[in-house]
């Protein structure tokens, strides 16, 4: 686990975090966040010499010096820490909104209490005006401390929509910590979560989850013929398939290198079966384009698949290496087939 600080520690360093970056006059998003707590934790010895130094010679950690940092010191981010720093600069982003919301509230009542008093001392008729000269002082106090708090409240305004941007960026930001790079799938740490959904709401009277995992076959070859480009190219035309036929409630995902998966909630095996031959034979009679000096169109490319459907009171675990050892199986078949996991037999079908 990348942070293992308890929830009274990270609001300390939230709160350090928060202090540095408002020094800096660094922008409240993600990247910066996630420098500087690695920072004020000390989590982060190679980080925190770099930033001594470039502050010790009068630098500025703005925003191209932080993402520099963040490529250098932290990208190898594992997706639970990036959504646990979404997490956090979520709960930050929520509470300088409410702050903001209140302080606008109260410098607006603020406000109407000095502009009535102001208006009662304008009144040519009172009495208390014209024996106190000092009044008049008070009164263009009064007046510029209104211009004071109606530019606080535009400030306000404007923080509580930087706020609301903030937070849009921050759910991008963790959707994001949830799909692979190359292919736009859900990544391991999405499948992990989907597959624990699913699970949640698997009951007795309905069918499913059901597991495919799906690998290339050969793909070692393919790589060292035709080179690692085509081969992410070929991934990638996989991962259009799948996506093009799970809708719905379905998750495809990379669950790595060259193997996918797809779970099917509240799916009968029949059902799954037929999808996953749909999807093998849709990969096996693909053709995917070779851009060079020999332009050509390479075919036979194949996947193995394994389906599960889940048994009463299977772990996420489980379920995975019955799918797994049902993907073996077809490998060990031949490839460019579909194998079923055997069930108990007093476990029927749902
Ligand atoms: P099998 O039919 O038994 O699955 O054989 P295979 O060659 O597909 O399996 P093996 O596990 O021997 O090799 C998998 C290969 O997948 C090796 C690795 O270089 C390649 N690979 C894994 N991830 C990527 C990737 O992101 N891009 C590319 N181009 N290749 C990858
Ligand atoms: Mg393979
Ligand atoms: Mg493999």
């Amino acid at each position: 686990m990348r942070y293992p600080h308890s929830a009274a520690q990270s609001t300390e360093y939230l709160r350090l975090a928060l202090q540095r970056m408002t020094q800096q006059n660094a922008v409240l998003h993600p990247v910066n966040y996630a420098v500087w707590y690695e920072y004020v934790s000390g989590l982060n010895p190679d980080l925190k010499a770099a930033v001594d130094t470039l502050l010790r010679d009068g630098g500025r950690l703005d925003d191209e010096a932080s993402y520099v940092l963040h490529a250098r010191h932290i990208a190898g981010l594992s997706a639970e820490s990036a959504l646990r720093i979404g997490n956090s600069v979520s709960s930050l982003v929520d509470c300088v909104s409410e702050s903001a919301r209140q302080a606008g509230d109260q410098a607006s009542e603020f406000d109407s209490s000095l502009r009535r008093w102001g208006d009662s001392l304008a009144q040519p008729s009172a009495k208390a005006a014209e024996q106190a000269p000092g009044l008049a002082d008070i009164l263009s106090g009064t007046r510029q401390m209104q211009q004071a708090i109606s530019t606080l409240q535009q400030r306000l305004a404007a923080s509580t929509q930087e706020a609301q941007q903030l937070r849009q960026e921050v759910a991008r930001a963790r959707e994001e910590a949830l799909l692979d790079g190359l292919t736009g799938l859900a990544n391991r740490k999405g499948f992990d979560l989907a597959l624990a959904a699913s699970l949640e709401e698997a009951c007795h009277d309905v069918s499913g989850p059901c597991l495919l995992m799906i690998d290339l076959d050969w793909f070692k070859r393919l790589n060292d013929t035709h080179g690692h480009v085509f081969g992410d190219k070929v991934l990638v035309s996989v991962a259009t398939i799948l996506k093009a036929n799970v809708k719905g409630k379905d998750t495809a995902a990379r669950f790595g290198g060259e193997e996918f998966a797809v779970i099917l909630p509240r799916t009968p095996r029949g059902g799954a079966i037929g999808l996953a031959e749909a999807l093998r034979a849709l990969v096996a009679s693909s053709r995917i384009r070779q851009v060079g000096k020999n332009d050509s169109w390479i075919g036979n490319i194949t996947v193995s698949i394994g389906v599960a459907d889940h048994l009463a009171g299977e772990s996420a675990l489980e379920l995975v290496a019955r799918a797994d050892r049902a993907l073996y199986a077809a490998k060990a078949q031949g490839r460019n087939r579909v194998s079923l996991a055997p069930r108990p037999q007093a476990q029927p079908a749902r």
